[in-house]
């Protein structure tokens, strides 16, 4: 198996303050962690950068005009009222975020890798179509999706979301397309609001398992199996993206649920699974939060070891 990742250095230039959980040493923890001795097999490939077009296949032109316009040269500037600032290197790094995911499909596609991992920040499955929000800018994980669709052709695309937060901007983005199917876990009621049960879709294609305050490892994994596994393995997508944040870690200092390192390993096998069936195996896994630096380096590990067992 050949995994790649995708990363870039200026996606550590992304400063949106101290004090703000979404810091340049959570990726600097991911890197350390996949240089172990374990993963000697990885191949890594800077991220290249992203374009306004693609981010315009998710987003507003007009929003996407604004960021671009707003990117401060010195300082910071407030998108959302606090939570999602840019820095000056900020706009180099969502776009940096972008590029990577487009990339990564690009290379499961033409078969020059088994799955990837792209090692970006900051997260992006809070923004929406118009508006940047918990500090995500663009939507890189729906980017990626509509990309797969607008440069490969492929019409049946999945993204699978286990941070501890619903991702609000993906399920908006794929509500009312049949051919797009999002599924996620995460804590309820929690930020930012949505996610219940009753939120289905257009067709089914969106599938929440909201988890209570406290749960772990039997809940998540009932939760998966019961109700999240058996729905995507029936959506049957060419494609798979992971959504992965690891701020459901038991460590983690924002979530409040208790899944370990061997929760995130189950998870990833078993999505890669229903991808071999479907999907030929491609699998682009791109990072969310995660806010514990510990738990994010050893999540993000047993994640990434199961992809290139997988
Ligand atoms: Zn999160």
């Amino acid at each position: 198996m050949t995994t790649l990742i995708y990363t870039h250095d200026a996606c550590l230039q992304h400063q949106p303050g101290r004090n703000h959980p979404e810091a340049p040493e959570r990726l600097r923890a991911v890197r350390r962690a996949l240089q172990a001795p374990f993963f000697a097999g990885l191949q890594w490939r800077e991220a290249p950068l992203g374009s306004a077009e693609q981010a315009k296949l998710v987003h507003d032109a007009d929003y996407v005009d604004w960021v671009h316009s707003v990117s401060p040269a010195q300082g910071l500037r407030a998108l959302d009222g606090g939570d999602t600032v840019m820095s000056p290197g900020t706009l180099e790094a969502v776009l940096r975020c972008v590029g990577a995911a487009c990339a990564g499909v690009d290379a499961v596609v033409a078969g020059e890798a088994d799955n990837v991992f792209c090692a970006t920040r900051p997260c992006g499955h809070h923004a929406e179509a118009e508006r940047a929000m918990g500090f995500c800018v663009f939507n890189q994980a729906a980017i990626a999706a509509l990309h797969a669709r607008h440069r490969h052709g492929l019409k049946r695309v999945a993204v699978v979301d286990f941070d501890v937060h619903h991702g609000n901007g993906t399920q908006q983005c794929f509500h009312d397309d049949p051919d797009l199917f999002y599924g996620s876990s995460h804590q309820s009621p929690f930020y930012p609001g949505t996610g219940s049960r009753h939120e289905s879709g257009v067709a089914r294609n969106i599938v929440n398992i909201p988890l209570s305050r406290g749960c772990g490892t039997a809940e998540f994994r009932k939760g998966m199996s019961a109700e999240l596994l058996p729905a995507l393995r029936d959506f049957a997508p060419e494609l798979l993206i992971i959504s992965a944040g690891f701020d459901a870690h038991h460590q983690d200092p924002l979530g409040g649920l208790q899944l370990t390192d061997d929760d995130f390993d189950w998870i990833t096998r078993e999505l890669l699974a229903v991808a071999s069936d479907s999907a030929h195996g491609r699998v682009v896994s791109i990072l969310e939060g995660g806010y514990s630096l510990d738990g994010l380096a050893s999540g993000s590990a047993a994640h990434v070891r199961a992809m290139m067992e997988s």
